[in-house]
């Protein structure tokens, strides 16, 4: 009898305690605020967010808000991280640009769409920390960089898409160059503390085309 308990006990399947809460997540946070790509709700409901958040922050890592991730930084909430995502239209061939990798999330979800994520933090701490918790899950399409995301990442570009994920005053030239034709940029902009603007961006026949989709608040984008 004994060792049939053993047996059951064994055999139970090896439940994530925090998947439920993360199908609760995607269900009533994402797809109920109208995400309806497929892709992006199965990424979301795949990557484990508390697995890139500071472990005094798990407990509340698919709740409906940023969270504290060290350094003066936050890990965007994951309606704001879906709603970016969906902006670029992520396919399985593109090579997508990140700038301001802090957790490393956003890359995570991104890496579960498309071929390959570059992403750039200024942050030396969370830069490494990224990278050490995203090369843990598994991740061999991301290439992280610690830097300054102005210059983008010439050697790699031109990019499908870039999103950038920390408020700048303008539109860093850089990065514009290194958008492929036909390709989209999310970016907020803005004075740095106060409300942003998200803007999208696609490049078509050289031409920028820029679509306000209203105010954001996003940690500043600085320089070093
Ligand atoms: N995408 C992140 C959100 C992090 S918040 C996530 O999924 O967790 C924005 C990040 O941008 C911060 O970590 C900040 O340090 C970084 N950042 C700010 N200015 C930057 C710059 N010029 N280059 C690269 N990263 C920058």
């Amino acid at each position: 009898m004994k060792y049939l308990i053993f047996l059951f006990l064994f055999l139970l399947p090896q439940t994530d305690p925090y998947k439920v809460r993360r199908e609760q997540m995607v269900k009533n946070q994402i797809e109920a605020r109208g995400i309806a790509n497929r892709d992006i709700l199965e990424a979301m409901r795949k990557v484990p967010r508390h697995l890139l958040v500071p472990e005094d922050q798990r407990e509340y890592a698919y709740e409906d808000r940023p969270l504290p991730i060290g350094d003066g930084q936050t890990i965007s909430q994951p309606y704001i991280v879906a709603y970016m995502t969906d902006l670029i239209a992520p396919k399985k061939y593109m090579k997508v640009l990140e700038i301001g990798t802090g957790s490393g999330y956003q890359a995570a979800v991104l890496a579960e769409m498309v071929e390959e994520v570059y992403t750039i933090e200024i942050v030396e701490n969370l830069g490494k920390r990224a990278k050490k918790d995203l090369d843990n899950l598994g991740y061999t399409n991301i290439n992280c960089r610690i830097g300054d995301g102005y210059q983008g990442w010439k050697e790699n570009s031109p990019f499908d898409a870039i999103i950038v994920t920390a408020a700048a005053e303008k539109v860093p030239q850089p990065l514009i160059e290194q958008l492929k034709e036909g390709g989209k940029m999310v970016i907020p902009v803005g004075p740095q503390g106060k409300v942003q603007d998200l803007l999208l961006l696609e490049k078509s026949k050289g031409q920028i085309k820029t679509t306000n989709l209203g105010p954001v608040r996003f940690v500043p984008f600085t320089r070093k």
